[in-house]
């Protein structure tokens, strides 16, 4: 049976069970950080299926306040049918059961966690804010080094946990040179990055729907 709703209830010493969704919280945070990674280094608009995802991340770079003007389904839509497709995927192959399911509901609020991470404090419910002062969830000084140069770190966008680890191993960059060797294919310059051209045509017409922060401005302006 594909749906057995005793597996929903975790069983076996509760050291076991907390070793468990520990370890998934923390593999949410990995596949955050593999999914943006992908993201934000291959690809491009026009890529089929995917070309959605890249356009929203090449925004996030030029104007990463714009999270915070959309509505939350607009944010964090992708990432909640990524999180179904994963738990279908899973119980098909006969994994259902409550490891699935938490890493379902964690997975799908990767974008909202994101989104507090932009997000200025007064705005945010104290519970949130708490979260995030436990380290709980990503921080916004945590996450506010992706947005930093050279924008090719810290992929992880869930926790403060798993990014320290993977540059400490230097993860990405290594995904990156064994893909390079394997395919020729190397990463897409990220024209965020000051100096890399003018800003895309179609930001600066959103532009006049999402006013940018005066920050954001600037930085485009640099
Ligand atoms: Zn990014
Ligand atoms: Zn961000």
């Amino acid at each position: 049976m594909f749906f057995d709703p005793v597996s929903l209830v975790p069983v076996g010493p509760w050291w076991s069970v907390l070793v468990q969704a520990i370890g998934i919280y923390l593999l949410v945070d990995f596949i955050s950080g593999i999914l943006h990674w992908s993201e934000d280094r291959y690809g491009s608009e026009t890529t089929p299926l995917f070309g959605n995802a890249i356009k929203k991340n090449i925004l996030h770079h030029h104007r990463p306040r714009h999270i915070t003007r959309i509505t939350l389904w607009d944010a964090m839509g992708t990432t909640a049918f990524i999180a179904l497709g994963i738990f279908a995927v899973g119980t098909l192959l006969g994994l259902f059961g409550w490891q699935l399911l938490l890493l379902s509901l964690l997975g799908m609020n990767v974008n909202t966690v994101h989104r507090w991470a932009h997000s200025t404090p007064r705005d945010l419910h104290w519970m949130i804010r708490a979260l995030q002062k436990a380290r709980v969830i990503q921080t916004p000084q945590h996450h506010a080094l992706h947005h930093g140069l050279p924008r090719v770190t810290h992929y992880c966008a869930f926790t403060n946990w798993m990014n320290p680890v993977l540059e400490r191993l230097r993860f990405w960059r290594g995904a990156e040179r064994c893909i390079a060797t394997l395919t020729g294919i190397h990463p897409r310059e990220d024209d965020s990055l000051p100096g890399s051209g003018p800003t895309p045509q179609w930001v600066l017409e959103l532009d006049q729907k999402f006013k940018p922060s005066a920050r954001e401005r600037r930085a485009a302006e640099a």
